[in-house]
């Protein structure tokens, strides 16, 4: 553990931008399938996924979690893979809100496994979650992701989440030619719940998706499907670098927000970094290459030597892939699998 009155020493990269997010992938194992991201063609029954001694530890994770607050990261993400698929995942939550420095913890997850977990979590010093739900139709739904599940234990994730007094974001996908049909139904179902529904833009991270520009419904057309309907305004972000446009219903019934990385990059103001499961570090979701540092620290990297590599790490970041490709400077090279990293 860190001295509780530890300096924070704030980095910044070659462009000025702070670093303030750690995005922790805690396991790279899903129970769905969702096209899109962990297609069953490509990670079927045979599918290598990473032996146990290859994935960082807790005390390992919680180990950069300290030296990231140092340099003045203050909020965490723990996503995966499918997050609530790592054992005693409460445990490390635990330990990672004791951290000096770091004001919040939030989690991605798919839901399914919240009815179980949720109040543990909660105990544990969890405060939101952000679940992905890519449809309200239990057809649509089905078909995404891979497993024939339906959305009700997803429903029952979310309901869960409240009844333990979670804060819960839905985040949906949209992608044409597979879930147009939901944008509406999804703003129905969940206006007045008491949850905000968060869209997201079809991105082109990894390389089994099929990504095409053509595929991508763009921040204007989700805006204006549900606009017609429930009249939307736009709203103020509710803090610097957010990476959701906020929308408020004009009747007052809650707000939508949509996350358009294609239309609308966000690069100037993204102070996020990611942590693999297996313990690489990448400054860009488009990233082709991490920084390998689960290795150097089992080979005995001290604390001063660990401030350094992630202080020349972020110093040297230069990547502003959504930007590029908004310049259409986009290039073709391999990327990690949103799937490995988390998003
Ligand atoms: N299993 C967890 C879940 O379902 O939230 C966490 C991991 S999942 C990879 C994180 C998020 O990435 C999900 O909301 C998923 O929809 C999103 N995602 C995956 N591929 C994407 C893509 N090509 N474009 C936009 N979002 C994507």
């Amino acid at each position: 553990m860190m001295q509780q009155e530890q300096e924070i020493a704030p980095i910044k990269d070659h462009f000025g931008r702070l670093l303030k997010d750690l995005r922790i992938s805690v396991i790279d194992q899903c129970n769905f399938r969702c096209t899109y991201c962990m297609p069953k063609e490509i990670f079927g029954k045979d599918y290598a996924f990473l032996p146990e001694n290859e994935l960082l530890s807790f005390d390992e994770i919680v180990r950069l979690a300290e030296t990231f607050a140092g340099l003045g990261v203050d909020k965490i993400r723990i996503t995966g893979g499918e997050p609530l698929m790592r054992k005693n995942l409460d445990q490390l939550i635990k330990r990672l809100i004791d951290i000096p420095g770091i004001q919040d913890i939030a989690l991605t997850t798919n839901a399914v496994f919240l009815p179980k977990q949720a109040k543990k979590l909660k105990e544990a010093g969890l405060q939101r979650v952000n679940v992905s739900l890519d449809a309200i139709e239990d057809e649509v739904f089905k078909q995404i992701n891979g497993k024939g599940v339906i959305t009700l234990p997803v429903l029952k994730g979310i309901e869960a989440a409240q009844a333990a007094g979670l804060q819960v974001k839905v985040n949906m996908v949209a992608k044409k030619g597979m879930n147009e049909s939901q944008i509406l139904p999804m703003a129905r179902y969940f206006k007045g719940r008491d949850v905000i529904l968060r869209y997201i833009e079809f991105m082109d991270v990894g390389n089994h998706n099929g990504w095409d520009l053509n595929n991508v419904i763009s921040k204007q057309q989700i805006v204006d499907i549900i606009n017609e309907e429930m009249p939307l305004e736009p709203a103020e972000e509710n803090y610097y670098g957010e990476v959701a446009s906020r929308f408020r219903y004009k009747d007052g019934g809650g707000e939508i927000g949509v996350i358009s990385s294609v239309t609308d990059s966000f690069c100037g103001t993204c102070t996020r970094m990611r942590l693999s499961a297996d313990g690489k570090l990448y400054t860009c979701l488009f990233a082709s290459e991490g920084f390998e540092i689960k290795e150097k620290m089992r080979n005995g990297l001290t604390e001063t030597q660990l401030v350094n590599e992630l202080t020349a790490l972020w110093g040297g970041r230069k990547d502003r892939y959504s930007d590029e490709r908004a310049e259409g400077k986009h290039t073709n090279r391999k990327k990690i699998e949103m799937s490995y990293i988390g998003g």
